[in-house]
């Protein structure tokens, strides 16, 4: 249990370490790096607050403890309250959220609330729907990092089950599918969540990035996953730090983090390589940290981080409740 709660805390912490220097330029942050938690008066930001992907991470958490399953209704409802009444936010307010998740959750808002509609709105039939709105508005999509930052609560759910991993990689597509259903996005989604369950298992990045990578080549339609394979083909360990970049676009992302991760000595080191990269430096330096919390457990965040974190109790009894109602034995897993 020591691990996932690391990973929480460290995803949380990551989270909180990147807001101030959201879309800041590396170069900047070359000379003026991020060392801990800080404020950012021009985002109206004190030191130790989280954003959307701790808030969206959090609501989907406390669906879960509610629910004691994947309900995607359910789910969508909690986001609508994080936007509309501040629900699971640092400062009772939604803050940062994403361009693609605000169009998903306006259109299933819309489409829910109407009468004629909601009839059709049952289980889970209105996901495809979702994938339709750029598509039918002449975008491109962007395959942004907007699920993948709020799939963890689900991965831990998934891979404590006894589902098989074909069925689960069918709940995390359609979770992914909310708001994202790129090709990239779901695929990278899936990626993380089998990373995830072998970087539990085996303590090792490297033997973790295999086998996960040999799941999704087995179990996965190889032709959905688009850019992943640029991952999954390539040695990201060996690329340099200027070919690491940290966009939105979700293959980015993951790079970025498992890069990260690989190129660091301790949770601490892990998490600050990553902010310090700028760019969507929240979001990059929350996935590292919930893999980095994995790999040197909870024990080896900074006390202070943690202790930083804006609405700390709200934060503790959520990861409790949840890790109460996983049933996981990390003696099982080796
Ligand atoms: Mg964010």
């Amino acid at each position: 249990m020591d691990k996932i709660k690391g990973s929480f805390y460290g995803f949380i912490v990551g989270d909180a370490l990147g807001v101030p220097v959201e879309f800041y330029k590396r170069e900047f942050l070359e000379s003026h790096p991020i060392t801990g938690m800080i404020a950012n008066e021009q985002r109206n930001t004190t030191a130790g607050y989280w954003s959307d992907d701790t808030a969206m991470t959090l609501c989907t958490m406390k669906s879960i403890i509610e629910l004691r399953k994947i309900d995607y209704r359910d789910i969508m409802e909690q986001f609508k309250l994080w936007i509309l009444e501040g629900y699971m936010t640092a400062g009772d307010v939604c803050f940062g959220i994403g361009q693609r998740t605000l169009k998903a959750l306006t259109f299933y808002n819309r489409e829910t609330n109407n009468p004629t509609i909601t009839k059709s709105f049952k289980n889970d039939n209105w996901i495809p729907l979702i994938g339709t709105l750029s598509e039918s508005q002449n975008e491109k999509m962007t395959s942004g990092n907007g699920s993948l930052m709020r799939v963890l609560p689900v991965a831990y759910y998934l891979i404590t089950s006894d589902l098989s991993l074909q069925e689960k990689i069918a709940i995390m597509h359609k979770v992914s599918a909310m708001t994202h259903s790129d090709d990239e996005c779901v695929s990278s989604c899936i990626y993380y969540m089998c990373f995830i369950n072998h970087l539990l298992k085996t303590n090792d990045i490297l033997e973790s990035f295999k086998l996960a990578s040999n799941d999704v080549y087995n179990n996965y339609d190889v032709n959905v996953c688009g850019q992943l394979y640029r991952i999954i083909n390539s040695k990201f360990w060996d690329l340099k730090i200027d070919e690491i970049k940290t966009t939105g676009y979700v293959i980015d992302t993951l790079e970025a983090s498992l890069w990260c991760l690989y190129h660091s000595k301790n949770f601490k080191d892990a998490v600050l390589k990553a902010v310090n990269l700028g760019g969507d430096a929240d979001t990059v330096g929350a996935i590292t940290g919930s893999l980095a919390g994995i790999y040197y457990g909870y024990n080896s965040i900074p006390k202070k981080w943690v202790k930083s974190l804006m609405k700390k109790d709200m934060i503790d009894n959520i990861i409790n409740d949840f890790l109460n109602i996983i049933e996981f034995s990390e003696k099982d897993h080796g």
